[in-house]
């Protein structure tokens, strides 16, 4: 028996065979112990009319094999078909994305000798990226932004795991709390809460506009960075385009069961097949994979003669090459052979193997000590001014369980008193407050869409609830 260890290799779309044609002949020139199933994903799969866009094969093969060395994926542009990618993070609960950011030698950019070396750690599963999007009216949309407990531990956790396993003594978590209390304040406080247990790392906290500002002023000031799911989605691009952008980022998808390995660019279609691909983005990405397997060795033979082949600025492909030089593919990829056992100026980072948090497959529930329901949100279409509406709804629910304590529009309150300016479309969201404690709820609130909907259009329901005496809603704008 083999034992080598298996990675399912899926090429992609358009630049994707060339550079995983590079990327395989390279791995296997340095020794790497590794055994590809090849398999399928992306552009020819949905012509084969899987919506998906990753045939039930491939999932069996990522599913034997837990790794994946993954090419760019089209997305098919036109209405209800899904993202390949996102099939893929979804279905094996890729939750970390892992993006180093780390000056290149050789990639001249205006960040060029500050030494930035730092690397973005993303949720990946969360946020306002479930997909849980609504039409509430015919021209008001909604999408909900679900942050977790849970979901956040693990990721803040699998930051601190990275931050020691690759000698980093910083981590920065950064939120928008300041806004968004209750679910980027989750991930604050889940960090606050954590972060005494890795007393060998320093942890600190920054508002992802600040952090974007920073990165700009003195990324070299970064370690490590973790973010809510669009807050590094953003930011890490931001971090690629100081070292020489989406070409040279590579980047890593972990879950407990499956770790997936890719560039951050896309299938660049206009020059496929043309020789003209970079594959560093690609070759990078499969040296993290080299180390998540504990093939440092292959890794660091491989790395280094990327960063000396860039340092000399011979055979580099068009895009990075000095102008006029530029060479194919093919002749990129000889070079990088070539120089294998040579080391460049700048040293490997010295990496020890990352032990993911371990988390029970169960379905997590915290139970508070105290719930207590105060109210109720009712999200109702009308084209009346607050005030009729208002009106109108204190007339709808007297001697009913609830009072009507406000009505906010787009988050402002608008009803008893608004600001002036406030623009009003046709959603509001009617805040009822419980009027006497211990009503029953179901009964209360059957009493009151039934009192509203005769005369109301409604769309959406929110309890409103004190978990051990603390409100778990927040206030609108103006709303006392
Ligand atoms: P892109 O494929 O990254 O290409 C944008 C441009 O960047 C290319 O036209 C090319 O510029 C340059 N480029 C990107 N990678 C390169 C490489 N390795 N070597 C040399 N040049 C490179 O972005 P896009 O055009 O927005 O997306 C194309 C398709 O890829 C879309 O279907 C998109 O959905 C998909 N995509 C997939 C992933 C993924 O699978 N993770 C990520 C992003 C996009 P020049 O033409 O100027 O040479």
């Amino acid at each position: 028996m083999s034992d080598k260890v298996k990675v399912t290799a899926m090429a992609g779309d358009g630049i994707g065979p060339e550079v995983m044609g590079v990327t395989k002949r390279i791995l296997a020139a340095a020794g790497a112990n590794i055994e590809w199933e090849d398999a399928e994903a992306g552009a020819r799969v949905f012509k084969r009319g899987i919506a998906t866009g990753v045939p039930p094969e491939t999932l069996d093969s990522i599913a034997r094999t837990g790794l994946a060395l993954k090419g760019p994926l089209e997305t098919p542009v036109g209405y209800g078909e899904k993202s390949a990618n996102v099939t893929l993070r979804k279905y094996f609960e890729l939750y970390g994305n892992i993006r180093p950011v780390r000056e290149l030698p050789g990639i001249k950019t205006p960040f060029s000798g500050r030494g930035i070396d730092m690397v973005i750690v993303r949720e990946n599963v969360e946020d306002l990226y479930a997909g849980i999007e609504y039409m509430q009216t015919a021209g008001v949309a909604e999408c909900l932004k679900i942050i977790t407990e849970p979901g956040s531990e693990r990721i803040l956790r699998l930051a601190f795991a990275l931050t020691r396993a690759e000698g980093r003594k910083s981590l920065a978590c950064s939120t928008k709390a300041n806004i968004m209390k209750i679910t980027e304040g989750l991930m604050k406080r889940v960090f606050e809460r954590i972060s005494p247990e890795y007393s060998d790392i320093t942890p600190s906290h920054l508002i992802i506009d600040n952090c974007a500002h920073q990165l700009v002023i003195a990324p070299e000031q970064f370690d490590v960075i973790v973010c809510t799911n669009m807050n590094g989605d953003i930011i890490s691009d931001l971090a690629a385009g100081l070292v020489g952008g989406l070409g040279v980022a590579p980047s890593s998808n972990l879950g407990d069961h499956a770790a997936m390995f890719e560039a951050v660019h896309g299938s660049a279609p206009q020059i496929a097949g043309k020789n003209l691909a970079n594959p560093t983005a690609f070759l990078l990405s499969a040296v993290m994979l080299l180390r998540h397997i504990g093939d440092f060795k292959a890794a660091e033979i491989i790395e280094q003669a990327i960063y000396v082949t860039l340092e000399e600025r011979k055979n580099l492909t068009g895009d990075i090459a000095p102008k006029g030089t530029g060479v194919g593919t093919d002749a990129y990829e000889h070079q990088i052979i070539a120089n294998f056992g040579r080391d460049s100026s700048m040293a490997s980072r010295q990496y020890a193997p990352l032990k993911l948090p371990e988390w029970p497959r169960v379905t997590w529930h915290h139970e508070p000590k105290t719930r207590e329901f105060v109210g109720v949100d009712l999200f109702i279409e009308s084209a009346l001014s607050p005030g009729a509406l208002g009106e109108s709804l204190l007339q709808l629910t007297a001697n009913s369980a609830f009072r009507l304590g406000s009505i906010a529009n787009r988050g402002a309150q608008v009803w008893p008193v608004s600001a002036a300016e406030t623009y009003v479309v046709d959603h509001f969201v009617c805040r009822f407050m419980v009027e006497k404690a211990g009503v029953d709820e179901n009964t209360a609130i059957t009493d009151l869409i039934t009192r509203v909907g005769g005369t109301h259009r409604w769309m959406h329901v929110e309890k409103l609830q004190r978990f051990d005496g603390k409100d778990g809603f927040a206030k609108s704008a103006g709303e006392s």
